[in-house]
């Protein structure tokens, strides 16, 4: 099986191509230097661009809180329906779509990686059920691990090899991928109708705070050498005034970077750049912090885009999501989920003429233009939250054209407009950018070595997209741009053609790609008699779940990809 995708402009930041005109070459699954043409398929990708194929990081995709969403909202589905076809299954969904319409979506676009970055340990089993029904793309999901009571316990009292002990055995025992951590300490004191005034705030009936919380989890981490840094939705999330806190915790971790490593990933980072004490002063932080990431090597961010559109919110932050109740007075589920977590789901409309809505649209765009690296920012709606992931062209056009930014300027609320730092931002992404927002750095920051780039011998992950970078100016043909993005001509997956011009191709089964930290017996089965036993008498006490039915075994997943890791357990 091989495949020749002759002649396009190839943008492969990781191996350091702009642009150059080149033939990639496919053998069973991976990138290969060269193969025989008269017995390969070919692809003529003559006055195309070739990029390796998209990496998302930060994806509502999967599980309870999604499907809760799904039930919450009828009007969701009867708005957007997808037809069965010879290759594809039917599907329904807009902001929450259907599992097989979620991995259709994405392949069109030329996307072929995406991690769900919220996953209660406790329904886990679901998530995998459901990302093993997500079609075409490789997936990673994160567990919920910032409110853990386990984690809680462990890091008041200075254990930090237990915890991490223990943080590796719910990665095994979940298939997890990344240490999610939501509201830290404020999620559990949700459980309480609290919440965290700040990263200092002692979390209720625990003793400890948030950012012992992160920077506890950031050193666990590291012990367990993880692939991606602890990914961190900050404190006071979606709070006027919550900057502060932000670029507090990025702070926080600052002494724990090693060397030019990161050491903590900042998601949706537009929903915690607000400056003001109130929604009448409210106004954008993005300079702040965009000024202290130019001047720290350790921090990434995704941007959490939003974009004018009706959508439904969903985060593990329950006190967030009934802020946003009380704010909408829409249509609000809250879910608690025993020791570990809590989550809450509220459909919601960003409208061009709100001042706050309008401000929100502005500071994604400002982190995105105003942090100079694009190896530490991504392209991000936070699906759905921002806005679904089929924005992303439109979000890609106004990161490429000052022109696209105006028109959408011309439309928002006037004082949004007057405050925004758009209108005196002159910078435009070129598609080599653009392809580092949207994979190469996305592949890197989750240390996935195999995505992300068409060296040889990575993944034959590929997207071609009918952009002809000598004819095409993207700042002036932004439509154009947005067009192609949203259909790529073709999306290579594992070195398959799995969608040709919008039309799914051939529907493949992803990989589960999973952390495993099975190199330390004492770690992966838990199989360490003092860890195990001490799991055992709390899992009695704590969960209604008995832990032989916790763990969920590698031959659940349809496709597993374990990831080996290391400890220094
Ligand atoms: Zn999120």
């Amino acid at each position: 099986m091989s495949l020749l995708i002759k002649n396009g402009y190839v943008y492969d930041p990781i191996n350091g191509v702009k642009g150059d005109r080149m033939d990639i070459a496919v053998k069973n699954g991976k990138i290969v230097d060269k193969v025989n043409e008269k017995r390969a398929s070919v692809i003529d990708a003559s006055g195309m661009v070739v990029m390796p194929g998209g990496v998302d990081i930060h994806t509502h995709i999967a599980g309870s809180e999604v499907n809760a969403g799904r039930l919450l909202r009828p009007e969701d589905h009867f708005k957007d329906v997808e037809a069965r076809t010879a290759t594809t299954r039917s599907g329904v969904g807009r902001s929450i779509p259907s599992t097989f319409t979620t991995g259709y979506r994405y392949a069109r676009m030329g996307y072929t990686t995406i991690c769900n970055p919220s996953m209660p340990p406790l329904e886990a089993r679901h998530t995998h059920e459901e990302l093993d029904d997500t079609p075409i793309v490789d997936k990673a999901s994160f567990p919920l691990l910032g409110d853990w009571w386990f984690v809680l316990e462990y890091l008041r009292e200075g254990l930090i090899k237990e915890c991490a002990a223990h943080v590796a055995w719910m990665i095994s025992a979940t298939k997890g991928y990344a240490i999610k951590i939501v509201n830290p300490g404020g999620v559990e004191a949700w459980g309480f109708g609290r919440n965290i005034r700040d990263l200092d705030d002692p979390v209720p009936n625990f003793g400890i705070t948030p950012r012992e919380i992160v920077r506890g989890l950031c050193k666990v981490n590291q012990i367990l050498d993880m692939p991606h840094t602890i990914h961190v939705h900050t404190n006071r999330l979606g709070q006027p005034g919550n900057y502060q806190t932000t670029i507090d915790t990025m702070k926080s971790v600052e002494d724990l970077a090693k060397g030019n490593n990161t050491a903590i990933h900042i998601t949706h980072c537009q929903f915690s750049a607000f400056k003001g004490e109130d929604w009448a002063t409210m106004r954008s932080g993005a300079e702040e912090i965009a000024r202290y990431v130019n001047h720290h090597t350790h921090v990434t961010l995704d941007m959490g885009q939003v974009v004018f559109t009706d959508t439904t919110t969903m985060t593990a932050d329950g006190p967030w999501q009934y802020t946003l109740y009380e704010l909408s007075g829409n249509k609000w589920i809250n879910h608690d989920v025993e020791t570990e977590t809590g989550a809450g789901i509220v459909p919601f409309t960003y409208r061009r003429k709100s001042y706050v809505h309008a401000t929100m649209w502005s500071i994604g765009l400002e982190l995105a233009l105003l942090v100079e690296d694009p190896w530490r920012i991504f392209l991000t709606t936070d699906h759905p939250n921002g806005g679904p992931f089929t924005s992303y062209p439109r979000v890609v056009s106004w990161l490429m054209s000052r022109k696209a930014r105006e028109r959408t300027l011309k439309r928002i609320s006037r004082r949004a407009r007057q405050r925004s730092l758009l209108p005196t931002t002159d910078r435009e992404y070129s598609l080599y950018e653009v392809a580092v927002v949207t994979r190469a750095g996305q592949a890197k920051a989750l240390g996935l070595k195999d995505k992300g780039h068409l060296g040889v011998g990575a993944d034959a992950d590929v997207a071609v997209y009918d952009i002809d970078p000598r004819r095409i100016d993207p700042s002036r043909d932004c439509r154009a741009i947005r067009r192609a993005i949203k259909r790529a001509a073709y999306t290579v997956k594992g070195g398959e053609i799995v969608a040709r011009d919008d039309a799914i191709a051939k529907s493949v089964d992803g990989k589960t790609l999973w952390a495993d930290p099975r190199v330390s017996p004492c770690v992966g089965a838990a199989s360490c008699p003092e860890v195990l036993l001490d799991l055992k008498e709390r899992f009695s006490e704590y969960w209604t779940v008995e832990i032989e039915n916790y763990f969920i075994p590698e031959r659940f997943l349809k496709h597993s990809a374990p990831i080996p890791i290391s400890p220094e357990v």
